[in-house]
């Protein structure tokens, strides 16, 4: 449960008391504190579901299994590690785990090829990492992190209360561990270990940043190699951003707007989408998942009930194949919500109803290019069924 009285101070007089309050507490402690802490506020997790996030996870679902969880999904991760994630999500009965990705325009306007990771690192973390964080923590006055002192230079002076340019606490609760700590308690408590670590990653971040450690290396060694890059710029130091410009809200681009029979609104689904591989068994509070226009729903047969919302991607304003699957996916039995994205135009709005769309996702351009008065004009949309025509109920 998050604390429900308002913390007051600055966050820098508000970090003084913290750390002096808990200084001699242990990672447990100051986690189950914070929590419920006035002066930390609202607050989340951050977690890669990477090689030792699985201890911070299960410290969370012990005292709370509905704290957000922040996953971001760079969409260059391992497999294995969006495996994992679901794994995990299960296993600890985290309820709230909000899946982040970087905004389509913003991946299709600065690494359409997926190959700036190559030329840029700062600049696809940037675009993949940064921006998509600062945008979901800015609902937050609190994010926890899995970071250790001993995890190098850049950590050294870690404290558990740490000051984010005045806007935020970022909170460490393992901040003094060794790694040993971190391998006692993964056994103790009989965890889930990322299959990579097996394999020689003892640190995991995307797949074309992250190469195997000798033994004796520097764990996190294989995290960029050969380039002077600690840090994907999400972390800083001292209140001094590490590496990369500080992202703004303003770098994000504009959302998309949700087509309703009510008209235009904010898109309000903060949780992120799966796609059919990467969809768990349950253990979310709630699940989205992206699927392509020649998808086959029978990949989805089953698990319909545990779907909140699908959501159909429309490649072009002539392929009609995504209404077809909307069709097949409410004979299926599906009763969730069904969304239409991408390229879909005023005109088609009566058919996409029909079809059993609930909603349309349109693009910024396209909403000024088509107001919602244009849409609105389509959303009587049984009146333009032949049959209630045919019937004379239209
Ligand atoms: S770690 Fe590599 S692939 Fe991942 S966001 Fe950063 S540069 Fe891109």
């Amino acid at each position: 449960m998050q604390p429900n009285t308002l913390h007051t101070g600055s966050v820098a007089e508000r970090i003084g008391f913290l750390n002096d309050r808990y200084r001699n507490h242990a990672a447990q402690a100051v986690l189950e504190h914070a929590l419920n802490d006035s002066d930390v506020g609202n607050i989340a997790m951050v977690s890669s579901f990477g090689a030792e996030s699985v201890v911070l996870l299960h410290m969370l679902s012990v005292i709370d299994r509905n704290i957000p969880v922040l996953f971001i999904d760079t969409q260059m991760l391992f497999e294995e590690t969006l495996a994992y994630q679901t794994e995990v999500s299960q296993k600890l009965g985290l309820t709230d785990v909000r899946v982040i990705r970087a905004a389509p325009a913003a991946v299709a306007a600065h690494d359409p090829d997926g190959l700036l990771h190559k030329s840029d690192t700062d600049a696809c973390c940037n675009i993949r990492k940064v921006v998509p964080l600062e945008n979901a923590l800015s609902k937050f006055d609190a994010w926890i992190t899995g970071r250790k002192r001993f995890q190098g230079s850049t950590r050294a002076a870690l404290d558990f209360f740490e000051n984010e340019e005045d806007r935020r606490i970022k909170i460490n609760p393992l901040a003094h561990w060794t790694p040993q700590d971190v391998q006692d308690y993964i056994i103790n408590n009989r965890l889930p270990r990322h299959p990579l670590v097996a394999q020689g990653y003892p640190s995991i971040g995307c797949a074309p940043c992250t190469s195997r450690v000798a033994p004796g290396e520097d764990p996190r060694a294989g995290r960029w190699r050969d380039q002077d890059k600690e840090e994907c710029g999400i972390h800083f130091v001292n209140g001094k951003i590490v590496r990369g410009p500080l992202p703004t809200v303003e770098d994000e681009p504009e959302m998309n707007t949700i087509v309703t029979d009510a008209g235009f609104a904010a898109d309000e689904w903060t949780h992120g989408f799966v796609t059919p591989d990467t969809l768990g068994g349950g253990g979310a509070a709630a699940v989205a998942v992206d699927l392509a226009s020649d998808a086959d729903p029978a990949v989805l047969a089953g698990r319909l009930d545990g779907i909140d919302l699908i959501r159909v991607d429309f490649p072009s304003f002539a392929d009609g194949r995504g209404f077809t699957l909307a069709r097949r996916l409410r004979l299926m039995g599906f009763n969730g919500r069904l969304r239409a994205k991408g390229h879909v135009i005023a005109d088609q709005y009566a058919m996409a109803r029909r079809s059993g769309f609930d909603e349309v996702e349109i693009s910024p351009e396209l909403a000024k290019r088509q107001p919602q008065d244009q849409w609105l004009a389509r959303a009587n949309w049984q009146s333009h069924d032949y049959l209630n025509r045919l019937r004379g109920t239209a």
